[in-house]
C-alpha cells in the first residue's frame, strides 16, 4: 500500500529531473513479501464480502454450489464449471442452491453426504 502511494506520488510529481535521480527506488517488492490484498484496485469491499462474489469471475454470486464447499458462483460460471465442456466429471453431479447473503454454511451442510 505504501509502495503504491509512493509511486502514485511520484507519478504526480513534476517530472523535472527526478527520473535521473539514482535515489528513486526501482525495485518492486516481491509478491511473497507480504500478503497482497485481493482486489484492492477494484473495490473497497472487505474480506467478508468475498463470500458474496462468484469465485470464478468475482461478479455478484447468484448460486452456491453445495458440492464445491458452498462456494459462491454466478449462474454463468457455475454452468461453465459444472455443465459446460470444461466441467470436470465429478463436478457434474454438484448441486447448487440459490445464493443468499446470510451465512448458512453449517445449516446447508445438512444436505451433503446423503
Ligand atoms: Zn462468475
Ligand atoms: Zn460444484
Amino acid at each position: 500500500m505504501d509502495d503504491i502511494t509512493a509511486r502514485m506520488a511520484a507519478l504526480r510529481a513534476p517530472t523535472d529531473d527526478s527520473f535521473s535521480l539514482p535515489s528513486v527506488p526501482s525495485s518492486k517488492p516481491s509478491a511473497g513479501d507480504k500478503p497482497v490484498k485481493r482486489l484492492t484496485s477494484k473495490t473497497d469491499y472487505t474480506d467478508d464480502d468475498i463470500d458474496t462474489w462468484c469465485t470464478v469471475c468475482l461478479n455478484d454470486a447468484t448460486l452456491r454450489c453445495l458440492g464445491c464447499d458452498d462456494d459462491p458462483y454466478c449462474t454463468r460460471c457455475w454452468r461453465e464449471m459444472h455443465i459446460g465442456p470444461a466441467a470436470a466429471f465429478d463436478d457434474r453431479s454438484h448441486k447448487a442452491v440459490q445464493f443468499t447473503r446470510a451465512r448458512k454454511k453449517d445449516q446447508q451442510r445438512v444436505a451433503l453426504g446423503a
